[in-house]
């Protein structure tokens, strides 16, 4: 089960309601720690360029969501509240997407090391 290829990765939200594409490999996989990836505990594929996600559809139904140091851009569909992807606080040219919303990628196959996103921060964590 090898995607270093990077043939194109179908993934979509749980309601459906945003799909997309995305050429990536999905190994190394990480968790990050930073204090939204604690809370939602996804598994995220390597980061790629922007250019490597294409939206198919729903993308009026993805609510962004910014905090701390308001460089990364978390993405959540407002219908079923799944996060499929975010743009990275190190390089905002990079994106992440979450591994559990690719099709036929099991994430929990997958040996996953922690992204330390929580000494990126320049504001504490409150
Ligand atoms: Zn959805």
């Amino acid at each position: 089960m090898s995607h270093e290829s990077h043939e194109p990765l179908r993934g979509a939200c749980h309601c459906g309601a945003v799909r997309f594409e995305v050429r990536t490999a999905v190994t190394p996989a990480a968790r990050c720690n930073c204090s939204l990836c604690r809370r939602k505990g996804a598994l995220m594929t390597p980061p790629f360029a922007a250019g490597a996600l294409n939206i198919l559809s729903g993308e009026d139904a993805l609510t962004l969501y910014q905090f701390n140091t308001r460089v990364a851009r978390h993405y959540f569909c407002k219908h079923c509240g799944i996060y499929p992807f975010h743009q990275t606080r190190k390089d905002p040219h990079l994106w992440r997407a979450n591994i559990g919303c690719l099709e036929g990628v099991d994430p929990y196959t997958l040996d996953a090391g922690v992204n330390d996103g929580a000494s990126l921060s320049v504001v504490e964590d409150t």
